[in-house]
């Protein structure tokens, strides 16, 4: 027992705490918000595997997959336990909210908090399935972390945000004291672009896909989906041209690879589904996002067209991955959730006043407001609903 009254800690742009019963709270939201998108009498995948549970938008999938489906989820993520005056982190808590909330409606969750790029984790991973679920027909990937070690090699591959052949320069809104400057990141080099694809690339995806079909553990018609991002061209330089744009061409020559690899063997394929541009602890430290997103949350929300991780996740399920439809693609093989984001209209309204922003005017030109809203919900505070002058329990297990 170690109930405490819990205040948010910032350090530049992350937060270093995380509050259980917002996070909770969070999770209980995004349930509510399945269950009432879900249509009468859908069926859908029933045997989830999701890499990258605990956040953002694996955490979406998962609950998108379990309380839109009724599937058996089994989360794979890496996130710290409340240790004495620490708590743990914010995918702890999703998780202990997300198991006890499964636990009460009769679905069955199971999760491992560990390296998902080690072998290890794989192992203990097949041992859960083969133990406690059965063969899986859903992997959904969703890692984002600054650095893997590749458990053949050994090498710490480190991941860098950087763009390719040329200097970037930008407007960007530093998250820790609210101004809008102008960046400047100098290129990449060889050596930091091939390790953000040994990061954020196709490899690991592909070594999870080939373990459990060589442990006969993936059902017939089993399908895989990795996550990306394309974005307007003025984050294009630092994204889509970048190093991590790099690694996201990667991860879809991936998907192209696991999709005959998946179609020969069980039945089933591979996609990357492109989704929106939202705050994640992930998306948060890319450098011209939080100005990128703040200007299009104004704009999608006055056209009542605004879409956080759990609304994207329930079109992916109910429109995608339903019982009887096969995923709908563009001409580049891609799964579309970002065309509102990127509805013509939309882009025009968002880009217009890029130039216009300053400190002074972002929160009127802008939604700064609800940017920093999200980021501060990120980690269960600002969340609706919960008393932040009680003490909360900080211990919880999973
Ligand atoms: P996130 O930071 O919210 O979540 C990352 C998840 O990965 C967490 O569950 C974390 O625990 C887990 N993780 C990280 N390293 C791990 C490791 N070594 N072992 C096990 N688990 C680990 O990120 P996100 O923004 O939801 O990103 C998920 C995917 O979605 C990424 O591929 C990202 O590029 C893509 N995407 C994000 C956005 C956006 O705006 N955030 C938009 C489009 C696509």
């Amino acid at each position: 027992m170690a109930l405490t009254v819990v205040q948010q800690k910032v350090r530049g742009f992350i937060c270093i705490n995380a509050h259980p019963a917002g996070c909770a709270r969070t999770v209980e939201r995004q349930i509510d918000s399945v269950q009432a998108a879900r249509p009468d009498g859908v069926a859908g995948p029933k045997n989830a595997l999701i890499i990258g549970s605990s956040t953002g938008y694996g955490l979406a999938s998962r609950i998108a997959l379990a309380w839109g489906f009724g599937a058996n989820t089994l989360g794979v993520f890496f996130e710290k336990e409340p240790a004495g005056k620490r708590t743990g982190t914010a995918g702890f808590y999703h998780t202990a909210a997300l198991h006890e909330r499964a636990r009460r409606d009769g679905l069955f969750a199971a999760g491992i908090n560990g390296d998902a790029f080690s072998d290890e984790i794989k192992r203990e991973a097949v041992e859960t399935i083969r133990k406690s679920m059965g063969p899986i027909d859903t992997v959904i990937y969703s890692l984002a972390s600054p650095r893997r070690v590749n458990p053949r090699s050994g090498e710490t591959l480190q991941s860098a945000l950087k763009p390719i052949g040329q200097q970037f320069s930008g407007r960007t809104i530093n998250l820790a004291n609210g101004e809008v400057t102008t960046m400047s990141v100098e290129p990449a080099d060889d050596d930091e672009i091939r390790q953000t694809i040994g990061v954020m690339g196709g490899e690991d995806w592909r070594w999870w896909i080939e373990m459990l079909l060589e442990e006969g553990l993936l059902a017939d018609g089993a399908r895989t989906l990795a996550y990306s991002y394309i974005g307007p061209e003025v984050t294009w330089p630092i994204y889509r041209d970048g190093t991590i744009g790099a690694a996201k061409k990667d991860l879809a020559a991936t998907a192209d690879a696991l999709h005959q690899l998946l179609a020969d063997k069980v039945g089933g394929g591979a996609w990357v589904s492109v989704n929106k541009a939202v705050v994640t602890q992930a998306s948060a430290a890319i450098p011209v996002v939080p100005l990128y997103v703040s200007l299009l949350f104004k704009v999608m929300k006055a056209k009542g067209l605004h879409e956080g991780c759990i609304e994207q996740l329930q079109r992916l399920c109910f429109d995608h991955l339903r019982d009887g439809v096969s995923p709908q693609v563009d001409a580049d093989r891609l799964i579309r959730l970002d065309d509102l984001e990127m509805r013509d209209d939309v882009q025009r309204e968002t880009i217009a006043p890029w130039l216009d922003v300053t400190t002074e005017n972002l929160s009127q030109i802008s939604d700064f407001d609800g940017f920093r809203r999200d980021f501060n919900q990120l980690f269960g505070f600002e969340v609706e609903g919960v008393d932040y002058a009680e003490p909360v329990e900080t211990e919880a297990s999973l």
